[in-house]
Formats: C-alpha cells, sequence, structure tokens
C-alpha cells in the first residue's frame, strides 16, 4: 500500500477527511487518539506503539516542493520537525508550512539590494553567501488559517501567528534546528536552520559549499 493511501486509511479511521496528505486536521485527529489510547491503556500503548516515519510522510503542497530545495541531509530534520509542528499548529486551528526554503547566492544578492533603496523596508540583513539560506540548510515557515497566511494579516492574526511560531519552535532543539526567534540583535522569528553551532556561515563554510554544495 502507497503511503498516502494509509493515510487515507488512518484518516477514515479517524473520521478526517480521506485526501492523503498529513495536514492539521489528520496531526489532530491522530494526536486525540494517541491521547485516547494513553488514558485507555497506558501501559499497553507504550510497547505497541508503532512510530511514523517523517520519511515518507505526504506534506502539504508547498511545504513539500520547499523541502525539496533543501540539502537531502537536512531534509530529514525539517520532515521530522514539520511533523512536530503541524500537530502543535493543529491545536491552535492552525496549519504550519514550510514556505521558503534555499535561495541562490545572486538571488539574496537582489533581497539584500531591494532593502537598501531609499525608501524600500529592509528584507533581509543579510547578503549572497552570509546566510545560511545560501546554504540549503535554512527555512521560513508560516502559520495558515486555511488559505489565510496569518503572518501578513491583520494585527490580531500577527498575533496569533505570534504564539504559533512560538509553541512550534519548542520542537526546533529535538530535531537538530535552530529557531531565529532566540537571536538577540535581530530575532526572525519564522526562520530555521540546521545548527551547526554558528548563527552564521563562515569563510570555511563558503569555501565548502563553493566546493562541494554542501556544508552538512
Ligand atoms: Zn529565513
Amino acid at each position: 500500500m502507497s503511503l498516502p493511501d494509509t493515510i487515507k486509511l488512518i484518516q477514515g479511521e479517524l473520521g478526517a477527511e480521506r485526501d492523503g496528505v498529513f495536514g492539521p486536521v489528520t496531526a489532530a485527529a491522530v494526536l486525540l487518539a494517541l491521547h485516547q489510547r494513553n488514558l485507555e491503556n497506558p501501559v499497553a500503548s507504550v510497547s505497541t506503539q508503532t512510530p511514523v516515519s517523517s520519511a515518507t510522510i505526504q506534506f502539504d503542497e508547498r511545504s513539500e516542493a520547499t523541502l525539496a530545495t533543501l540539502d537531502p541531509k537536512a531534509q530529514p530534520m525539517f520532515r521530522q520537525f514539520l511533523c512536530l509542528a503541524k500537530a502543535t499548529a493543529a491545536t491552535f486551528g492552525c496549519d504550519y508550512c514550510l514556505i521558503s526554503g534555499y535561495r541562490s547566492w545572486a538571488e539574496q544578492d537582489a533581497l539584500y539590494a531591494q532593502g537598501r533603496k531609499t525608501d524600500g523596508p529592509i528584507v533581509t540583513h543579510a547578503a549572497g553567501g552570509y546566510s545560511f539560506h545560501n546554504f540549503k540548510i535554512s527555512g521560513d515557515a508560516g502559520v495558515f488559517f486555511g488559505k489565510l497566511y496569518m503572518d501578513g494579516g491583520t494585527p490580531a492574526q500577527q498575533a496569533k501567528a505570534h504564539q504559533v511560531h512560538a509553541a512550534c519552535a519548542q520542537h526546533a532543539a529535538a530535531c537538530g534546528l535552530l529557531c531565529g526567534a532566540s537571536w538577540t540583535s535581530m530575532p526572525d522569528e519564522p526562520h530555521y536552520q540546521v545548527d551547526v553551532g554558528h548563527d552564521s556561515p563562515t569563510a570555511a563554510d563558503r569555501a565548502n559549499f563553493q566546493a562541494k554544495g554542501s556544508i552538512l
């Protein structure tokens, strides 16, 4: 049986919509079912739980497209994180999606220049080669309510998005990721990167990436 078919089967069992996509409704239904099973049979549930592999779960289209731009070694970390983050966002009635991943050095330079025109807002503080997005190990997340992008919504929607980001960020470290919200000088709440031991790319990172296409 293919994985989408398996997810449909689980969705059928849980009474969720059978679309084969592991989204917030399915995540919430799974959490609820596990919670109920734990209440009913706390001892047996520990030994009989079969772990679900985040490597094969099909996320929403935008997250999948973003994941595909990342380093193959970074993808399992972000997949594991998304599983936990989507389940967490579901408890707020929202979805958590990866909306931006790899940017080439030229694209980064263009973004950097855009924020430095006299009247433009600052889009990024990093020029090409100075953001881990340029090394395929960073992704930006967005909070969605249906199709509505909460981060770009009304002040009330942005406040809710902030709550969801804060809750989801709690899972980052366990997945080997670092959230930009923890940066004291320039906090970047939706930003996640593989924790390589330093916050910004070094000259060695730039040399390695240009030589091998990966710093992992
Ligand atoms: Zn970012």
